[in-house]
């Protein structure tokens, strides 16, 4: 009867048979080992005739119970009365979702799936979830959360741009975000950022005294706007403003920079002449201090003209030639008498003369008139004249400056602006995509801010950020670092809820 399905029972009838037609003394003689222990080994092997012989299903074999993932498996908590109305709750279905847990923990191994048992309620139809889904649904919070601060980070302190951003979102996560996404975020941290910078007047500190205020000419669409910053003695960035019509949105910033708890009593500048006149545009009563190192630019300047525009006054007769190296020597010699005279210059200006600076200056004003030391032609005349004028205009303002620097250990440069400046410089490459100033204000906000939690690792203010310097307090301002000011603090999530 071919193709019958023998039962197991008669199969290992067969197999009895068989063994009991072997002679065991024999068999043991030859296998060199004693009867008694073959015939052990084969009373075992009799026993577990029914299993070896038993009928196989055709097909794989079904894997063990527990290896299989179930639904059930990953709620080992379900849910089992509707909160709604106390009926019973029913499966419902299970349906895929993204595994947020393990994107937001090990991202870079690339998208996983998980499976979600739906549960809802026989009576009344609500649909409550299961746990699974709450942790899922708390993780990917989570993971949105931190790349926020990721995309904030990539944006407002590396300077990538939002194509580099994206790359590196999807390096870290294995998963990207849209490029509009990114826009819109730096766009509201930006937004966010200019009001908290606003919001520093409001906050009690440290007395700081010097507003001290520069333009600067990031490289933007044609240069059609510049950026006007303001920062504090403490290297704190107060204000950023994009600057499109200067005599109204100069006066606007310093206005709006003063408050409360910024009441600062001295303006450093450069010596722009307009900055007075935005000053006052202002209606602001400071002292106008200019910064130290444009004043001596300033009377080097004056120096150079004086040997540039020398003239001959006799012979007049002679050939082009002879006279043109004839002033060439006369130059050579003025520049010979003029050298100690401006080497007195950075000396009046260099620490250990602040009392006699301006006393200094006037001395070489006289060493000038004086005809035994410099030839008297007339650009050295000029010299002089223009030398006195700008000593009697910026007198007041060096002796004060210099007298504050002894006193207080304030600045006299605005060397710490031209710094700050100097960060947000590289940011012009990635802001010239914002074609509105108020969009590229908002930007350098977001930057300003992030300079402003900078703690720095080198230099003369290491281990200090500048909010740290200016002794902002922090419960006036309402955060404690930059992420939490623009709204994107960490993500709230507990590592029980995660790896549960
Ligand atoms: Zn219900």
């Amino acid at each position: 009867m071919a193709n019958r399905i023998r039962p197991v029972e008669e199969k290992v009838q067969s197999i009895l048979v068989a063994f009991e037609q072997i002679n065991v003394a024999a068999a043991a003689c030859a296998a060199g080992i004693p009867a008694s222990t073959l015939r052990y080994d084969l009373n075992k092997v009799k026993a577990l005739l029914p299993v070896v012989l038993a009928n196989q299903k055709p097909g794989p074999k079904p894997r063990h119970e527990s290896d299989v993932p179930t639904p059930e498996m990953n709620q080992p908590a379900a849910p089992c009365v509707c909160p709604a109305c106390g009926g019973k709750l029913r499966k419902n279905g299970v349906y895929q979702v993204l595994n947020w847990v393990l994107l937001l923990l090990l991202g870079w191994l690339g998208v996983q799936k998980v499976t979600i048992q739906r549960w809802r309620c026989q009576a009344c139809g609500h649909e409550v979830s299961g746990p699974e889904r709450t942790r899922q649904a708390a993780a990917r919070r989570a993971w949105w959360c931190q790349v926020a601060r990721l995309v904030g980070l990539s944006r407002f302190k590396l300077g990538l741009s939002v194509r580099k951003t994206q790359i590196l979102v999807q390096f870290v996560y294995g998963r990207q975000v849209s490029i509009g996404y990114i826009e819109r975020l730096t766009q509201r941290v930006g937004t966010r950022a200019e009001a908290a910078l606003t919001h520093l007047r409001a906050c009690r500190q440290a007395v700081a005294r010097f507003l001290l205020y520069d333009e600067t000419y990031p490289k933007m669409q044609q240069r059609a706007y510049s950026l006007g910053v303001v920062i504090c003695e403490h290297g704190l960035i107060r204000s950023v403003r994009c600057i499109v019509r200067k005599a109204k949105d100069i006066p606007a910033q310093l206005r709006a920079v003063v408050g409360e708890h910024f009441q600062p009593e001295y303006f450093l500048t450069d010596l722009d002449v307009l900055f007075n006149r935005y000053l006052q545009d202002a209606g602001l009563k400071l002292s106008h201090l200019r910064d130290r190192v444009h004043l001596i630019r300033q009377i080097v300047r004056l120096f150079d003209e004086a040997v540039r525009d020398v003239t001959l006054e006799v012979p007049k007769g002679l050939p082009i030639k002879d006279r043109k190296q004839q002033r060439r020597l006369k130059q050579r010699l003025l520049r010979k008498q003029l050298q100690p005279l401006l080497t007195l210059v950075f000396k009046a200006f260099s620490p250990g003369y602040e009392s006699l600076c301006v006393l200094l200056l006037e001395g070489i004003v006289s060493q000038l008139q004086d005809g035994t030391h410099v030839i008297q032609t007339a650009s050295v005349l000029t010299l002089a004249r223009r030398l006195q004028r700008f000593i009697t205009k910026h007198q007041a303002a060096i002796n004060t400056l210099l007298q504050l620097a002894v006193e207080q250990g304030t600045p006299t440069t605005t060397n710490a602006l031209e710094s700050k400046n100097g960060i947000l410089k590289p940011f012009s490459r990635i802001a010239k995509f914002f074609p509105l100033p108020a969009r590229c204000q908002a930007f350098f906000a977001g930057v300003a801010l992030m300079e402003n939690f900078d703690v720095k690792t080198r230099g003369p203010h290491r281990g200090t950020s500048a909010m740290q310097r200016a002794q902002i307090n922090l419960d006036d301002f309402g955060a404690t670092d930059f992420f939490t000011a623009v709204g994107l603090p960490k993500p709230q999530i507990s590592l029980a809820g995660i790896t549960e």
